[in-house]
Protein backbone atom coordinates (compact mmCIF):
# COMPACT_ATOMS: atom_id res chain seq x y z
CA UNK A 1 0.00 0.00 0.00
CA UNK A 2 1.19 3.41 -0.66
CA UNK A 3 1.89 5.70 1.98
CA UNK A 4 -0.37 9.40 1.28
CA UNK A 5 1.72 11.90 0.36
CA UNK A 6 2.81 14.67 3.35
CA UNK A 7 1.01 17.68 2.43
CA UNK A 8 3.73 20.29 0.52
CA UNK A 9 4.73 22.94 3.19
CA UNK A 10 3.05 27.07 2.83
CA UNK A 11 5.43 29.78 3.69
CA UNK A 12 4.10 32.93 3.07
CA UNK A 13 6.87 34.89 4.05
CA UNK A 14 9.63 33.65 1.46
CA UNK A 15 10.61 35.54 -1.65
CA UNK A 16 10.03 32.97 -4.66
CA UNK A 17 12.44 35.15 -6.44
CA UNK A 18 15.19 34.80 -3.96
CA UNK A 19 15.25 31.87 -2.41
CA UNK A 20 16.11 28.84 -5.12
CA UNK A 21 15.58 26.20 -1.98
CA UNK A 22 11.96 27.14 -1.79
CA UNK A 23 11.88 26.40 -5.42
CA UNK A 24 13.61 23.39 -5.54
CA UNK A 25 10.70 22.18 -3.00
CA UNK A 26 8.18 23.87 -5.12
CA UNK A 27 9.98 21.60 -7.69
CA UNK A 28 9.72 18.58 -5.65
CA UNK A 29 5.93 18.98 -4.63
CA UNK A 30 7.25 19.53 -1.01
CA UNK A 31 6.31 23.20 -0.89
CA UNK A 32 2.81 24.92 -2.26
CA UNK A 33 2.69 28.73 -3.80
CA UNK A 34 0.85 31.21 -1.95
CA UNK A 35 -1.40 33.67 -4.25
CA UNK A 36 1.21 36.33 -3.04
CA UNK A 37 4.19 34.19 -4.34
CA UNK A 38 2.05 33.14 -7.47
CA UNK A 39 1.48 36.92 -8.19
CA UNK A 40 4.94 37.96 -7.98
CA UNK A 41 6.33 35.24 -10.30
CA UNK A 42 4.05 35.58 -12.70
CA UNK A 43 4.92 39.47 -12.62
CA UNK A 44 8.78 39.55 -11.60
CA UNK A 45 10.89 36.82 -12.27
CA UNK A 46 12.95 36.75 -15.04
CA UNK A 47 11.26 34.70 -17.86
CA UNK A 48 13.92 32.61 -18.21
CA UNK A 49 14.18 31.48 -15.06
CA UNK A 50 10.50 31.22 -14.59
CA UNK A 51 11.41 28.51 -17.56
CA UNK A 52 13.59 27.06 -15.95
CA UNK A 53 11.42 26.29 -13.14
CA UNK A 54 8.40 25.25 -14.83
CA UNK A 55 10.65 22.51 -17.08
CA UNK A 56 11.97 21.60 -14.12
CA UNK A 57 8.86 20.80 -12.50
CA UNK A 58 7.40 19.32 -15.88
CA UNK A 59 9.88 17.30 -15.71
CA UNK A 60 9.08 15.81 -12.11
CA UNK A 61 6.21 14.94 -12.92
CA UNK A 62 6.07 13.30 -16.23
CA UNK A 63 9.99 12.68 -16.70
CA UNK A 64 12.76 13.66 -19.46
CA UNK A 65 11.70 12.13 -22.29
CA UNK A 66 7.94 11.68 -23.64
CA UNK A 67 5.77 14.46 -24.23
CA UNK A 68 2.42 13.77 -25.71
CA UNK A 69 -0.65 15.02 -28.05
CA UNK A 70 -4.34 13.31 -29.02
CA UNK A 71 -6.02 12.76 -32.39
CA UNK A 72 -9.25 14.21 -31.80
CA UNK A 73 -12.18 15.90 -33.23
CA UNK A 74 -14.10 18.85 -32.45
CA UNK A 75 -17.57 19.18 -33.74
CA UNK A 76 -19.47 21.94 -32.63
CA UNK A 77 -23.11 20.34 -32.78
CA UNK A 78 -24.76 24.00 -33.18
CA UNK A 79 -23.62 27.63 -33.36
CA UNK A 80 -27.53 28.79 -31.81
CA UNK A 81 -26.79 30.67 -28.26
CA UNK A 82 -28.89 32.28 -26.00
CA UNK A 83 -25.35 33.77 -24.57
CA UNK A 84 -23.78 36.59 -26.16
CA UNK A 85 -20.02 36.69 -24.63
CA UNK A 86 -18.28 39.61 -26.13
CA UNK A 87 -15.42 37.70 -26.93
CA UNK A 88 -17.06 35.18 -29.09
CA UNK A 89 -17.39 35.56 -33.03
CA UNK A 90 -18.95 32.15 -33.28
CA UNK A 91 -22.48 31.99 -32.17
CA UNK A 92 -26.10 32.99 -34.01
CA UNK A 93 -29.51 33.80 -33.22
CA UNK A 94 -32.00 30.93 -34.69
CA UNK A 95 -33.04 33.45 -37.27
CA UNK A 96 -29.47 34.13 -39.05
CA UNK A 97 -28.98 33.10 -42.20
CA UNK A 98 -25.52 31.16 -41.02
CA UNK A 99 -26.56 29.32 -38.06
CA UNK A 100 -26.86 25.54 -37.91
CA UNK A 101 -27.95 22.68 -35.63
CA UNK A 102 -26.29 19.18 -37.03
CA UNK A 103 -27.89 15.97 -37.93
CA UNK A 104 -26.96 12.96 -35.94
CA UNK A 105 -26.21 11.59 -39.38
CA UNK A 106 -23.58 14.75 -39.63
CA UNK A 107 -22.32 14.23 -36.54
CA UNK A 108 -22.40 10.43 -37.04
CA UNK A 109 -20.34 10.56 -40.04
CA UNK A 110 -17.76 12.95 -38.67
CA UNK A 111 -16.81 10.35 -35.87
CA UNK A 112 -16.83 7.89 -39.05
CA UNK A 113 -14.10 9.74 -40.61
CA UNK A 114 -11.87 10.44 -37.10
CA UNK A 115 -11.71 6.60 -36.63
CA UNK A 116 -10.76 5.97 -39.97
CA UNK A 117 -7.33 8.03 -39.53
CA UNK A 118 -7.06 6.44 -35.83
CA UNK A 119 -8.81 9.28 -34.14
CA UNK A 120 -9.53 8.18 -30.56
CA UNK A 121 -12.15 10.85 -29.05
CA UNK A 122 -14.25 13.65 -29.72
CA UNK A 123 -14.33 17.03 -28.06
CA UNK A 124 -18.57 17.93 -28.67
CA UNK A 125 -19.45 21.15 -27.91
CA UNK A 126 -22.09 23.39 -28.94
CA UNK A 127 -23.78 26.70 -28.22
CA UNK A 128 -27.08 27.13 -25.70
CA UNK A 129 -29.22 26.06 -28.64
CA UNK A 130 -33.32 26.17 -26.56
CA UNK A 131 -34.58 24.35 -29.45
CA UNK A 132 -33.25 20.90 -28.49
CA UNK A 133 -34.76 18.78 -25.92
CA UNK A 134 -32.99 16.43 -23.40
CA UNK A 135 -33.99 13.73 -25.38
CA UNK A 136 -32.31 14.93 -28.54
CA UNK A 137 -28.84 14.76 -25.97
CA UNK A 138 -29.38 11.56 -24.78
CA UNK A 139 -30.52 9.59 -27.87
CA UNK A 140 -27.55 11.09 -29.95
CA UNK A 141 -25.15 9.69 -26.67
CA UNK A 142 -26.34 6.32 -27.18
CA UNK A 143 -26.02 6.12 -31.06
CA UNK A 144 -22.66 7.30 -30.99
CA UNK A 145 -21.93 4.69 -28.44
CA UNK A 146 -23.63 1.87 -30.31
CA UNK A 147 -21.68 2.63 -33.29
CA UNK A 148 -17.85 4.05 -32.02
CA UNK A 149 -18.35 2.13 -28.76
CA UNK A 150 -14.25 2.81 -28.36
CA UNK A 151 -14.02 6.47 -29.17
CA UNK A 152 -14.52 8.56 -26.21
CA UNK A 153 -16.94 11.49 -25.66
CA UNK A 154 -15.63 14.69 -24.14
CA UNK A 155 -18.48 16.73 -23.92
CA UNK A 156 -20.54 19.68 -22.79
CA UNK A 157 -18.94 22.15 -20.90
CA UNK A 158 -20.29 23.33 -17.63
CA UNK A 159 -22.23 26.33 -19.31
CA UNK A 160 -24.28 24.10 -21.02
CA UNK A 161 -24.79 22.05 -18.44
CA UNK A 162 -25.98 25.50 -16.43
CA UNK A 163 -27.83 25.38 -19.59
CA UNK A 164 -29.28 21.83 -19.72
CA UNK A 165 -30.82 23.24 -16.31
CA UNK A 166 -32.41 25.85 -17.08
CA UNK A 167 -34.06 24.62 -19.81
CA UNK A 168 -34.86 21.54 -18.73
CA UNK A 169 -35.79 22.13 -15.30
CA UNK A 170 -34.69 19.11 -13.61
CA UNK A 171 -35.93 17.90 -9.97
CA UNK A 172 -34.20 19.02 -7.07
CA UNK A 173 -33.85 21.61 -4.57
CA UNK A 174 -29.94 23.57 -5.82
CA UNK A 175 -28.62 23.84 -8.83
CA UNK A 176 -26.22 20.66 -7.70
CA UNK A 177 -28.49 18.52 -7.15
CA UNK A 178 -30.07 19.70 -10.76
CA UNK A 179 -27.52 19.38 -12.76
CA UNK A 180 -26.39 16.10 -10.53
CA UNK A 181 -29.39 14.62 -12.22
CA UNK A 182 -28.93 15.76 -15.97
CA UNK A 183 -25.15 14.96 -15.77
CA UNK A 184 -26.14 10.92 -14.46
CA UNK A 185 -28.74 10.65 -17.33
CA UNK A 186 -26.03 11.87 -19.89
CA UNK A 187 -23.42 9.52 -18.17
CA UNK A 188 -25.31 6.70 -18.40
CA UNK A 189 -26.20 7.63 -22.43
CA UNK A 190 -22.42 7.52 -23.12
CA UNK A 191 -20.74 11.01 -22.21
CA UNK A 192 -17.20 10.41 -20.85
CA UNK A 193 -15.80 13.02 -20.07
CA UNK A 194 -16.23 16.80 -19.02
CA UNK A 195 -14.15 19.69 -21.05
CA UNK A 196 -13.57 22.65 -19.08
CA UNK A 197 -15.02 25.51 -21.52
CA UNK A 198 -16.60 28.67 -20.48
CA UNK A 199 -13.34 28.90 -17.77
CA UNK A 200 -12.24 32.56 -18.94
CA UNK A 201 -11.60 34.20 -15.83
CA UNK A 202 -13.40 33.43 -12.89
CA UNK A 203 -13.61 36.41 -10.69
CA UNK A 204 -16.48 38.15 -10.85
CA UNK A 205 -15.99 41.39 -12.30
CA UNK A 206 -14.09 40.16 -15.13
CA UNK A 207 -16.61 37.47 -16.29
CA UNK A 208 -19.69 40.02 -15.75
CA UNK A 209 -18.05 42.16 -18.15
CA UNK A 210 -16.85 39.54 -20.92
CA UNK A 211 -19.77 37.15 -21.03
CA UNK A 212 -22.90 38.16 -20.79
CA UNK A 213 -25.50 35.99 -19.91
CA UNK A 214 -22.33 33.59 -18.45
CA UNK A 215 -22.29 31.14 -15.73
CA UNK A 216 -20.77 31.87 -12.49
CA UNK A 217 -17.67 30.83 -11.25
CA UNK A 218 -19.36 29.01 -8.87
CA UNK A 219 -21.62 27.52 -11.27
CA UNK A 220 -18.81 26.12 -13.39
CA UNK A 221 -16.81 24.88 -10.62
CA UNK A 222 -19.96 23.12 -9.12
CA UNK A 223 -20.46 21.11 -12.00
CA UNK A 224 -16.76 20.21 -12.34
CA UNK A 225 -17.63 18.88 -9.04
CA UNK A 226 -20.29 17.03 -9.57
CA UNK A 227 -18.63 15.48 -12.74
CA UNK A 228 -15.94 14.53 -10.65
CA UNK A 229 -18.16 12.73 -7.95
CA UNK A 230 -20.14 10.84 -10.73
CA UNK A 231 -16.49 9.63 -11.65
CA UNK A 232 -15.64 11.71 -14.96
CA UNK A 233 -12.61 13.12 -15.05
CA UNK A 234 -12.38 17.04 -16.64
CA UNK A 235 -10.10 19.74 -17.53
CA UNK A 236 -10.09 23.51 -15.95
CA UNK A 237 -9.36 26.36 -18.82
CA UNK A 238 -8.56 30.00 -18.45
CA UNK A 239 -8.77 32.26 -21.79
CA UNK A 240 -6.67 35.51 -20.62
CA UNK A 241 -5.24 38.94 -22.26
CA UNK A 242 -7.73 40.81 -22.62
CA UNK A 243 -9.46 43.27 -19.58
CA UNK A 244 -8.10 41.08 -16.49
CA UNK A 245 -5.56 41.46 -14.27
CA UNK A 246 -2.26 39.70 -13.50
CA UNK A 247 -4.10 38.67 -9.97
CA UNK A 248 -7.23 37.76 -11.61
CA UNK A 249 -4.92 34.93 -13.64
CA UNK A 250 -3.38 33.97 -10.16
CA UNK A 251 -6.93 33.49 -8.27
CA UNK A 252 -8.28 31.85 -11.07
CA UNK A 253 -5.70 29.00 -10.47
CA UNK A 254 -6.10 29.44 -6.99
CA UNK A 255 -9.81 28.29 -7.38
CA UNK A 256 -8.57 25.02 -9.67
CA UNK A 257 -6.55 24.29 -6.83
CA UNK A 258 -8.64 24.44 -3.84
CA UNK A 259 -11.60 22.29 -6.14
CA UNK A 260 -9.09 20.37 -7.17
CA UNK A 261 -8.10 19.70 -3.56
CA UNK A 262 -11.98 19.21 -2.55
CA UNK A 263 -12.30 16.60 -5.14
CA UNK A 264 -9.21 14.71 -4.80
CA UNK A 265 -10.15 14.83 -0.64
CA UNK A 266 -14.13 13.87 -1.33
CA UNK A 267 -13.80 11.34 -3.68
CA UNK A 268 -10.56 9.71 -4.15
CA UNK A 269 -11.72 6.78 -2.46
CA UNK A 270 -15.00 5.90 -4.81
CA UNK A 271 -13.55 6.11 -8.38
CA UNK A 272 -14.00 10.15 -8.24
CA UNK A 273 -12.85 12.26 -11.09
CA UNK A 274 -10.35 14.90 -11.10
CA UNK A 275 -9.28 17.81 -13.30
CA UNK A 276 -6.86 16.38 -15.91
CA UNK A 277 -5.35 18.77 -17.46
CA UNK A 278 -5.33 22.88 -17.13
CA UNK A 279 -4.91 24.91 -20.75
CA UNK A 280 -4.71 28.69 -20.87
CA UNK A 281 -4.63 30.48 -23.65
CA UNK A 282 -5.12 34.32 -24.81
CA UNK A 283 -7.64 36.11 -25.89
CA UNK A 284 -8.15 36.22 -29.73
CA UNK A 285 -9.84 39.31 -30.91
CA UNK A 286 -10.86 39.18 -34.41
CA UNK A 287 -14.84 39.44 -35.46
CA UNK A 288 -15.55 39.67 -31.48
CA UNK A 289 -17.05 42.44 -29.85
CA UNK A 290 -14.36 42.52 -27.02
CA UNK A 291 -11.87 42.67 -30.03
CA UNK A 292 -12.89 46.36 -30.76
CA UNK A 293 -12.01 47.64 -27.05
CA UNK A 294 -8.88 49.65 -27.70
CA UNK A 295 -5.79 47.86 -26.89
CA UNK A 296 -3.79 49.47 -23.76
CA UNK A 297 -1.30 52.03 -24.53
CA UNK A 298 -3.73 52.92 -27.71
CA UNK A 299 -5.38 56.29 -27.15
CA UNK A 300 -8.37 57.55 -24.96
CA UNK A 301 -11.89 56.21 -25.04
CA UNK A 302 -14.10 58.64 -25.51
CA UNK A 303 -15.31 60.50 -28.12
CA UNK A 304 -12.85 62.23 -30.11
CA UNK A 305 -10.44 61.29 -27.72
CA UNK A 306 -6.86 60.91 -28.83
CA UNK A 307 -4.14 61.00 -25.92
CA UNK A 308 -2.50 57.71 -25.50
CA UNK A 309 -3.19 55.78 -22.25
CA UNK A 310 -0.50 56.85 -19.61
CA UNK A 311 1.74 53.89 -19.58
CA UNK A 312 3.10 55.17 -16.06
CA UNK A 313 -0.03 54.29 -14.85
CA UNK A 314 -1.19 50.42 -14.23
CA UNK A 315 -4.03 48.75 -16.70
CA UNK A 316 -7.33 49.13 -15.43
CA UNK A 317 -7.48 45.46 -15.04
CA UNK A 318 -4.64 45.59 -12.37
CA UNK A 319 -6.51 47.82 -10.96
CA UNK A 320 -9.34 46.01 -10.28
CA UNK A 321 -8.42 42.71 -9.75
CA UNK A 322 -7.35 41.11 -6.41
CA UNK A 323 -6.12 38.06 -5.87
CA UNK A 324 -8.84 36.67 -3.39
CA UNK A 325 -11.63 37.71 -6.10
CA UNK A 326 -13.54 40.43 -4.98
CA UNK A 327 -11.85 43.33 -6.89
CA UNK A 328 -15.18 45.65 -8.88
CA UNK A 329 -15.47 47.39 -11.78
CA UNK A 330 -15.66 50.53 -10.04
CA UNK A 331 -12.35 50.61 -8.76
CA UNK A 332 -11.46 52.04 -12.44
CA UNK A 333 -13.61 54.18 -14.72
CA UNK A 334 -11.68 52.40 -18.02
CA UNK A 335 -12.12 48.86 -16.94
CA UNK A 336 -13.01 47.09 -19.73
CA UNK A 337 -12.69 49.54 -22.24
CA UNK A 338 -9.21 48.50 -22.38
CA UNK A 339 -7.70 45.30 -23.35
CA UNK A 340 -4.14 44.43 -22.85
CA UNK A 341 -3.40 41.31 -25.50
CA UNK A 342 -0.86 38.22 -24.42
CA UNK A 343 2.32 38.44 -26.56
CA UNK A 344 4.32 35.37 -26.61
CA UNK A 345 6.15 35.83 -23.60
CA UNK A 346 3.04 36.62 -21.24
CA UNK A 347 1.81 33.74 -22.90
CA UNK A 348 4.45 31.55 -21.58
CA UNK A 349 4.82 33.44 -18.64
CA UNK A 350 1.44 32.58 -17.66
CA UNK A 351 1.75 28.79 -18.48
CA UNK A 352 4.74 28.45 -16.56
CA UNK A 353 3.13 29.41 -13.92
CA UNK A 354 0.20 27.39 -14.10
CA UNK A 355 2.89 24.05 -14.17
CA UNK A 356 4.26 25.67 -10.59
CA UNK A 357 0.69 26.75 -9.08
CA UNK A 358 -0.93 24.08 -9.90
CA UNK A 359 0.75 20.62 -8.11
CA UNK A 360 -2.27 18.53 -7.72
CA UNK A 361 -2.91 18.52 -11.63
CA UNK A 362 -1.60 16.42 -14.05
CA UNK A 363 -1.07 18.18 -17.56
CA UNK A 364 -0.57 21.39 -18.34
CA UNK A 365 -1.05 21.54 -22.41
CA UNK A 366 0.87 23.70 -24.70
CA UNK A 367 -1.89 25.90 -26.06
CA UNK A 368 -0.20 27.09 -29.07
CA UNK A 369 -2.89 27.39 -31.37
CA UNK A 370 -3.53 30.96 -30.66
CA UNK A 371 0.17 31.97 -30.60
CA UNK A 372 1.65 29.57 -33.30
CA UNK A 373 3.33 26.40 -33.23
CA UNK A 374 6.94 27.92 -32.70
CA UNK A 375 5.46 29.48 -29.73
CA UNK A 376 3.46 26.43 -28.60
CA UNK A 377 7.22 24.54 -29.00
CA UNK A 378 8.51 26.33 -26.79
CA UNK A 379 5.77 25.65 -24.38
CA UNK A 380 7.63 22.68 -23.80
CA UNK A 381 10.35 23.95 -22.05
CA UNK A 382 8.10 25.89 -20.15
CA UNK A 383 5.77 23.66 -18.42
CA UNK A 384 3.88 22.32 -20.77
CA UNK A 385 3.73 18.43 -20.99
CA UNK A 386 1.28 18.27 -24.24
CA UNK A 387 0.57 19.71 -27.16
CA UNK A 388 -3.41 19.16 -27.64
CA UNK A 389 -4.90 17.93 -30.32
CA UNK A 390 -4.50 17.26 -34.12
CA UNK A 391 -7.64 17.83 -35.00
CA UNK A 392 -9.87 17.46 -37.98
CA UNK A 393 -11.86 20.56 -37.51
CA UNK A 394 -12.30 23.55 -35.38
CA UNK A 395 -14.89 26.31 -35.94
CA UNK A 396 -14.44 28.11 -32.82
CA UNK A 397 -11.39 29.97 -32.58
CA UNK A 398 -11.07 29.92 -36.01
CA UNK A 399 -13.73 32.50 -36.47
CA UNK A 400 -12.04 34.91 -34.08
CA UNK A 401 -9.19 34.97 -36.29
CA UNK A 402 -6.80 31.72 -35.59
CA UNK A 403 -5.45 30.39 -38.44
CA UNK A 404 -2.80 27.82 -37.30
CA UNK A 405 -3.44 24.46 -37.49
CA UNK A 406 -1.34 21.44 -37.86
CA UNK A 407 -1.52 17.28 -38.62
CA UNK A 408 0.34 14.87 -36.56
CA UNK A 409 3.84 14.79 -38.91
CA UNK A 410 4.05 18.23 -38.16
CA UNK A 411 3.19 18.04 -34.24
CA UNK A 412 5.07 15.47 -34.23
CA UNK A 413 7.99 16.92 -35.49
CA UNK A 414 7.51 20.22 -33.28
CA UNK A 415 7.86 17.31 -30.39
CA UNK A 416 11.04 16.24 -31.17
CA UNK A 417 13.07 18.75 -32.39
CA UNK A 418 11.91 20.56 -28.99
CA UNK A 419 14.04 17.71 -27.29
CA UNK A 420 11.06 14.92 -26.38
CA UNK A 421 9.50 11.70 -28.16
CA UNK A 422 5.94 12.30 -29.60
CA UNK A 423 3.70 10.02 -28.12
CA UNK A 424 -0.09 9.54 -29.11
CA UNK A 425 -2.38 9.82 -25.51
CA UNK A 426 -5.52 9.15 -24.60
CA UNK A 427 -8.21 11.55 -23.05
CA UNK A 428 -6.87 9.57 -19.90
CA UNK A 429 -3.66 10.92 -20.71
CA UNK A 430 -1.89 7.16 -21.18
CA UNK A 431 0.34 6.12 -24.07
CA UNK A 432 -0.99 4.76 -26.93
CA UNK A 433 2.07 4.94 -29.26
CA UNK A 434 5.55 6.22 -28.55
CA UNK A 435 6.99 7.38 -31.96
CA UNK A 436 10.61 5.99 -31.28
CA UNK A 437 11.48 3.98 -34.22
CA UNK A 438 11.36 4.79 -38.03
CA UNK A 439 7.62 4.47 -38.86
CA UNK A 440 7.02 7.52 -36.80
CA UNK A 441 4.47 9.99 -38.57
CA UNK A 442 7.55 12.80 -38.67
CA UNK A 443 10.33 10.16 -39.69
CA UNK A 444 8.21 8.96 -42.54
CA UNK A 445 7.69 12.62 -44.10
CA UNK A 446 9.79 12.74 -47.32
CA UNK A 447 8.83 15.85 -48.78
CA UNK A 448 8.04 18.48 -45.61
CA UNK A 449 6.61 21.36 -48.33
CA UNK A 450 3.27 19.15 -48.64
CA UNK A 451 2.88 19.26 -45.17
CA UNK A 452 2.44 23.07 -44.66
CA UNK A 453 -0.38 24.07 -42.16
CA UNK A 454 -3.38 24.25 -44.08
CA UNK A 455 -6.39 26.26 -43.40
CA UNK A 456 -8.69 25.23 -40.66
CA UNK A 457 -12.09 23.63 -42.02
CA UNK A 458 -14.78 25.41 -40.70
CA UNK A 459 -18.26 24.26 -40.44
CA UNK A 460 -20.11 26.81 -41.88
CA UNK A 461 -18.22 29.96 -43.57
CA UNK A 462 -18.51 33.06 -42.90
CA UNK A 463 -21.43 35.11 -45.11
CA UNK A 464 -21.70 31.84 -46.61
CA UNK A 465 -25.37 30.15 -46.19
CA UNK A 466 -25.88 26.98 -44.05
CA UNK A 467 -28.29 24.73 -42.56
CA UNK A 468 -30.87 27.18 -40.76
CA UNK A 469 -31.79 26.85 -37.45
CA UNK A 470 -35.60 25.57 -37.68
CA UNK A 471 -33.98 22.26 -38.98
CA UNK A 472 -31.16 20.06 -38.30
CA UNK A 473 -28.71 19.63 -41.33
CA UNK A 474 -25.77 17.98 -42.57
CA UNK A 475 -24.16 21.45 -43.18
CA UNK A 476 -21.20 21.75 -44.83
CA UNK A 477 -19.70 18.81 -46.21
CA UNK A 478 -16.58 17.69 -44.87
CA UNK A 479 -13.36 18.57 -46.16
CA UNK A 480 -11.04 15.96 -44.92
CA UNK A 481 -8.21 15.22 -47.28
CA UNK A 482 -6.31 12.51 -45.90
CA UNK A 483 -2.86 11.74 -47.15
CA UNK A 484 -1.28 8.62 -48.05
CA UNK A 485 1.79 7.62 -49.29
CA UNK A 486 4.36 9.71 -47.43
CA UNK A 487 2.68 8.96 -43.94
CA UNK A 488 2.29 4.96 -44.22
CA UNK A 489 0.11 4.31 -41.23
CA UNK A 490 0.20 7.34 -39.76
CA UNK A 491 -2.31 8.91 -42.41
CA UNK A 492 -4.06 11.78 -41.26
CA UNK A 493 -6.46 14.48 -42.40
CA UNK A 494 -4.96 18.27 -42.99
CA UNK A 495 -5.86 18.52 -39.68
CA UNK A 496 -5.97 21.65 -37.21
CA UNK A 497 -4.92 21.47 -33.92
CA UNK A 498 -7.08 24.06 -31.41
CA UNK A 499 -6.51 25.09 -27.66
CA UNK A 500 -8.96 22.78 -25.93
CA UNK A 501 -12.73 24.02 -24.90
CA UNK A 502 -13.46 27.96 -26.02
CA UNK A 503 -16.82 27.29 -25.49
CA UNK A 504 -18.07 29.30 -22.70
CA UNK A 505 -21.86 29.49 -22.13
CA UNK A 506 -24.34 31.23 -19.53
CA UNK A 507 -26.62 30.87 -16.16
S1 LIG B 1 -18.68 31.58 -26.21
FE1 LIG B 1 -20.19 29.90 -26.23
S2 LIG B 1 -21.75 30.55 -24.78
FE2 LIG B 1 -20.58 32.40 -25.30
S3 LIG B 1 -21.72 33.28 -27.01
FE3 LIG B 1 -20.13 31.96 -27.90
S4 LIG B 1 -21.17 30.01 -28.26
FE4 LIG B 1 -22.43 31.16 -26.81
Amino acid sequence: MTAARPAPSVNPAINPLADASFMDAVVAGAARLTPEQGLRILRDMPLADLGMWADLRCREVHGDHIRTYVIDRNINYTNICTAKCTFCAFRRDAEDHDSYTLSYESILHKIEELVAIGGTQILMQGGMNPELPLSWYLELLREIKRRFPNVHVHAFSPPEFVEFVNFFDPPGDTYEAKVRGIMRQLKDAGLDSVPGGGGEIFAPAVRSKIGLGKCTAEAWLTTMYVAHELGMNTSSTMMFGHIEGHADRVHHMELTRQWQDRAIADFATQDGGRYKAFISWPFQRENTPLGRAKEWGQGGAGAGAAAADDLSQPFPGDVVAKLDGSGTKEAHPEFGRRVRMAGATEYLRTQALSRLYLDNIHSIGASWVTMGPHVGQVGLRFGANDMGSVMMEENVVSSAGTVHCLNEPVICRLIRDAGFLPAQRNNAYNLLKVHDGPTSPDLMVKDWSELRAKPMHQEAPRGAGSASASKTANAVPLTVTARTAAVGAHTAANSSITPPPVMPAKI
